[in-house]
This record gives C-alpha cells, sequence and structure tokens, in this order.
C-alpha cells in the first residue's frame, strides 16, 4: 500500500481527552476516531490490526473444533424474560422498541441466542459436545466508558458457547478453551496471566480472567510468589494469618471511653495508642431488600465488596453515612457490635481477637477491653476483606501475596445449567431421556487486545507492533519522493517484498524526511527501509528493527532475504514472550 493512498491522519500532540498511554497512541497513530463517548470509528491502519487479532483468534477457535456462526446483534426482549435477565441485567443493557412497539436489546452477550439455538437444533447426545462461536459487535451501555477501546461501549468480542452432557465432558470443553487462549494470547505477542476469577451475577461453578500486564490495567490481581495460585482480587483470599502475640495477654475489662471528635479508624488508633488491627471496623450494609446489616473488619482491612455481595446478595450497598444514620439511627464513626440489633457477621481475621477497641454506637464514646466470646458473640464469621501484598498464600501457604495491575482481555466461565433450564433446551441421552446440557462460555475481548498490546508494546516515539499484530510487516521510508533513483528501488523493494508476501507500506508522500521518520516510529511497524541519503549514494539502503533501534546497511537486493530472516525471528521471540 501507498501511504500517499490511505488515510492515516498521524497527531503531533496528544489529544488531553486520552488519558492512557494506548488511547493517546491509537489516537496519534491514526488508528481510530471517536464519533461518540465509548464508541468508535477503526480508520484503515487500526482496521488491520483489529482483522489481525481476529484472525489469530479465529484460527484457534477452530483448531479447538469451535464452529463459527454469527448470530444478530439486535435480539428480542422475550428471550431475556425467558431467561430472567430482562430484569436484571439492568442499564448496561441498551433497549430498543421497533414499530410494532416490540422491545429488543442489542446483545451485549448471547447465553440466550445460542441457547435458543441449541433448542431448535440440537436433539441428540450424538451431536455433542459443541461449541459454538462468533466474532461480533456487543454494546454495553458502560456508566464509564474510558481509555479509548479498552472500555467502550461499542466493542467486538469472540463469543464462545460449548454445550456437554455432563460435568466431565464440559471439563474438557473448559480445558480446550484454556489451552486455546494460552495460544491466542502467546501468539498476539501479550504478556498474559490466567487468573481465578469471581462467578459473579452469571452464576456458575468457576471461571478464569486472562489478563495483560500492564500498570494502566482497571483490575488487580493477586498473585502467589512460590506457587501458581493466582486470582482477581475480587475474589483473592489469604491463610489467616497466625494469631498475634498479643492474644496472650491478659484481658482487661471491658470500658467505655470518650473519644471526642475522633470518628476515623486512624485518629481512633492515635488518640487511644492502640495499633489500627486493634480496632473493629464496623460498616452498615443495606441490602436488596432494604435490611441493614453490620459487617465487621480489622481496622488495618478493607472491605471488599464483592465478597460482600456475595454474603448478602448483588444488591447490597455500602451506604453513605447520611443514609446509615437514616437507615439505623446509629453515630457514623462509633459504630460497633456489642448491643446492636442488627444481624453482624464479622471478618475471618478477626476471630478470636483480644483487648480490642469498637464503636460504642454513642456519638463520642468507644469500648476498649474487648475480647470475643467474654463479650462478643457473633453468629456468622466470613472471608470479607481485600487480600494486600504480603499477605500468606492461601494455596501453598509459604509464599506470599503480590499485586499487580491487569487488563482482562478474556473470561472462561462454567456457565453449567443456567440458561438450558431456564428456556428448557434438552438433550436426549443414550436410553431416549431429556436432560439440560451443560454449558460454558468464553469471551474475548479483540477490540480490547489492540489497545492492551499498545500498553505493553510501545515507547516515547511511539508503538512497537509484535509482527503477528503490525499493521503492515514492512514499512519503506523513501526521504525524497522526488528522486529519481530512490524511486525506483523503492518500488522495485516494494514489488519484490509483496511478491514474498510482505506485507508492505511504501511512504511515498512528498514529505520532510524529519516528518516521515517521526511517522515511521510512531506508526510501530517493525522494519523501516530507509531509501535515500547518503546510504544510496553508496549503493546501500538501512534496514532499521523499530523494538531495538538496530540499523544494517545492506545492499537493495539483500533486502527481500533480510527483511524475512529478520520476521521469522521477531515473531518466534514475541511469542515466547
Ligand atoms: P469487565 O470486567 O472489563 O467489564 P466483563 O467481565 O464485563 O469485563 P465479559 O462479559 O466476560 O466481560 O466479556 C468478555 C470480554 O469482553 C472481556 O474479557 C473483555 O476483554 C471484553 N470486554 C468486556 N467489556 C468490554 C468493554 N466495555 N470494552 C471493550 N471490551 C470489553
Ligand atoms: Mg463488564
Amino acid at each position: 500500500m501507498r501511504y500517499s493512498a490511505i488515510l492515516i491522519p498521524t497527531l503531533k500532540e496528544s489529544p488531553v481527552e486520552a488519558r492512557v498511554v494506548s488511547h493517546q497512541l491509537m489516537l496519534r497513530a491514526g488508528l481510530i476516531r471517536q464519533l461518540s463517548s465509548g464508541i468508535y470509528t477503526w480508520l484503515p491502519l487500526g482496521l488491520r490490526v483489529l482483522r489481525r487479532v481476529e484472525q489469530i483468534v479465529r484460527s484457534e477457535m477452530d483448531r479447538a473444533g469451535a464452529q463459527e456462526v454469527l448470530m444478530p446483534a439486535v435480539q428480542p426482549a422475550e428471550l431475556w424474560q425467558e431467561s430472567g435477565r430482562w430484569g436484571h441485567y439492568g442499564k448496561e443493557l441498551l433497549r430498543l422498541t421497533d414499530r410494532h412497539e416490540r422491545a429488543f436489546c442489542f446483545g451485549p452477550t448471547h447465553e440466550e441466542v445460542i441457547t435458543d439455538l441449541v433448542r431448535r437444533e440440537i436433539r441428540s447426545w450424538r451431536q455433542l459436545p459443541v461449541n459454538f462461536y462468533q466474532i461480533q459487535t456487543k454494546f454495553r451501555d458502560e456508566i464509564r466508558p474510558r481509555f479509548g477501546v479498552m472500555r467502550g461501549r461499542e466493542f467486538l468480542m469472540k463469543d464462545a458457547y460449548s454445550f456437554d452432557m455432563d460435568e466431565a465432558g464440559l471439563e474438557q470443553s473448559y480445558q480446550q478453551m484454556f489451552q486455546a487462549y494460552q495460544r491466542i494470547f502467546s501468539r498476539c505477542g501479550l504478556r498474559f496471566r490466567a487468573v481465578e476469577a469471581d462467578t459473579g451475577a452469571i452464576g456458575g461453578a468457576s471461571s478464569h480472567e486472562f489478563h495483560v500486564l500492564a500498570s494502566s490495567g482497571e483490575d488487580t490481581i493477586a498473585s502467589c510468589t512460590n506457587c501458581p495460585y493466582a486470582a482477581n482480587v475480587e475474589k483473592a483470599t489469604a491463610a489467616l494469618p497466625a494469631a498475634p502475640s498479643e492474644n496472650d495477654e491478659p484481658m482487661q475489662p471491658l470500658t467505655e471511653v470518650e473519644t471526642p471528635g475522633q470518628t476515623s479508624i486512624d485518629a481512633v488508633s492515635q488518640f487511644l495508642a492502640v495499633p489500627a488491627q486493634r480496632l473493629i471496623k464496623s460498616l452498615v450494609v443495606v441490602d436488596e431488600a432494604g435490611g441493614s446489616h453490620l459487617l465487621l473488619l480489622r481496622g488495618n482491612d478493607e472491605l471488599n465488596e464483592v465478597k460482600m455481595r456475595l454474603l448478602l446478595g448483588n444488591g447490597a450497598i455500602l451506604p453513605g453515612a447520611e443514609q446509615v444514620v437514616q437507615q439505623t439511627g446509629l453515630p457514623v464513626g462509633s459504630l460497633g457490635p456489642l448491643h446492636t440489633t442488627l444481624p453482624v457477621t464479622a471478618d475471618l481475621a478477626l476471630h478470636g481477637g483480644r483487648n480490642m477497641v469498637c464503636g460504642a454506637n454513642r456519638k463520642d464514646y468507644h469500648w476498649t477491653g474487648v475480647n470475643w466470646d467474654r463479650d462478643l458473640v457473633v453468629a456468622q464469621f466470613a472471608d470479607l476483606r481485600t487480600v494486600v501484598t504480603g499477605d500468606s498464600c492461601p494455596r501453598c501457604a509459604s509464599g506470599t501475596l503480590v499485586l499487580d495491575r491487569g487488563i482482562e482481555v478474556g473470561h472462561v466461565f462454567k456457565l453449567g445449567l443456567k440458561y438450558s433450564q431456564a428456556l428448557d433446551a434438552t438433550v436426549l441421552d443414550a436410553n431416549g431421556e431429556a436432560h439440560h446440557p451443560i454449558m460454558g462460555c468464553y469471551g474475548i475481548g479483540v477490540s480490547r487486545i489492540v489497545a492492551a498490546a499498545i500498553e505493553q508494546h510501545h515507547d516515547d516515539k511511539g508503538i512497537i507492533w509484535p509482527v503477528s499484530l503490525a499493521p503492515f510487516a514492512v514499512i519503506l521510508v523513501q526521504i525524497n519522493a522526488k528522486e529519481e533513483e530512490a524511486t525506483v528501488i523503492a518500488q522495485q523493494l516494494y514489488q519484490t517484498l509483496q511478491q514474498q508476501g510482505v506485507e508492505v507500506l511504501w511512504d511515498d508522500r512528498d514529505e520532510r524526511a524529519g516528518v516521515k521518520f517521526k511517522d515511521a516510529d510512531l506508526l510501530g511497524i517493525p522494519l523501516q527501509v530507509v531509501i535515500g541519503g547518503r546510504s544510496l549514494k553508496e549503493g546501500m539502503v538501512e534496514l532499521r528493527q523499530r523494538r531495538i533501534g538496530e540499523v544494517l546497511s545492506i545492499a537493495p537486493d539483500q533486502v527481500a532475504a533480510t527483511v524475512t530472516r529478520l520476521l521469522d525471528q521477531l515473531g518466534r521471540e514475541e511469542s515466547a514472550l
């Protein structure tokens, strides 16, 4: 492709709205343009990258035996009413009404549609297992679209759905997808990690997310320094800490002390000279039905809201201070579990604590010398805290947890019977008995991968594409578009490389050399062939590697062989990252 014949609107400056590097570079390199919040046009260069990701995903899904289909983006409300999600999905679901006043939605995901297809078309156990996938535009009316295509409202997803007769079959389908995902992300040249994930609202037995490690990631993942344990922090647990040495202290008498104006954990801890972990943090949580609960944690721990919702239901919220007062009549800042009428759940790490401090449910008062069993009995313990770096690993107990940021690019999920039961999809077994097939679902954020790859592969000059995703493998930078000798050589190289199946962008623009070099670096095409200047006078061209900056001076007739060798070598190195 000639540069002069393709729209690549590069920008010198980063647009102010772009806060993460991938968003900045996707705009600056002319890959995307925003149409509306979270809705983007893919320009020619961006689309070439997107198609490459798609092609890697497609080839590995095919290799794993999944069958490609394309389901409608617009789905009738009736199906979502059958599954029960019409009422539950909330505002992320874009709802539409047609001219006959029939309700539809723009699909954010396709469990209902695929289950409907299977209940109509698949009758016998002989037809299982099956796994159907599609690569398709989804719409989710995200509350906070941001970071460009990383969290868009309209985005491209690969979604796959497996159907098996039994658990063992599901396990096999799940493992096949797990392995396909590992190959996909390796081939994309990404450094990634598979982590255990919360199964959340979809409901199901087990799930893993695939995260690309990057500081701009919206997720936090905890992994063990010693064993393979890794989990999204939403779900991560830690081994219980050993009982602190102060637990051997004699019990102090329970005493109500005045703590004027001291309402935060830090303030009370300082005022009473008691370390934060011996304070009991008491939080009021309101469940979906409007009932109040008291949750207790060590003062230095933070509540994990995903675990809170697992305990008290999806609609549970942490109300603001005003609502707490309204709802319970209790003074925020002096809340506590003694003599309360609220149902109490304590975090496991609090168990057995000695001589602790908690609010007295009276403004400006706290209890000191609070001891389990003697003063405080709670009906229920649960894992409520968010793990932190340095916690003991729950799996091997000899390693510790470290936290990293990750971008979720894929998700594999054992769905179970939820949709096949709700839509009553059945398959006959060998004895002619009807069974609900057991399902798995498997998503990949195809468009998000493009942004995630840039987060991992860039420098201060621009993008550095892995060979497998690059929009072109080689850019010919012709320094002077008017120089005849350079044009002849560029033309020749352009043809030879293309004949060898190498995709080439020929910068034939009548622009200053400086502009061309800057754009070539910004676009991130792996190999640059510079034609012109002093080298050309000596009959040579320069071959530069974008990633390592290495420059080779070679004769034009050596270019094709060298390019092929380097692309091969780079491709192998990158997929082994
Ligand atoms: P997230 O927690 O990031 O919202 P999710 O759990 O809602 O993701 P899934 O329903 O599992 O996502 O969707 C499958 C994949 O689609 C995700 O792993 C992610 O890569 C991608 N994805 C989800 N939401 C978006 C979005 N708003 N923009 C771009 N990609 C997305
Ligand atoms: Mg989401």
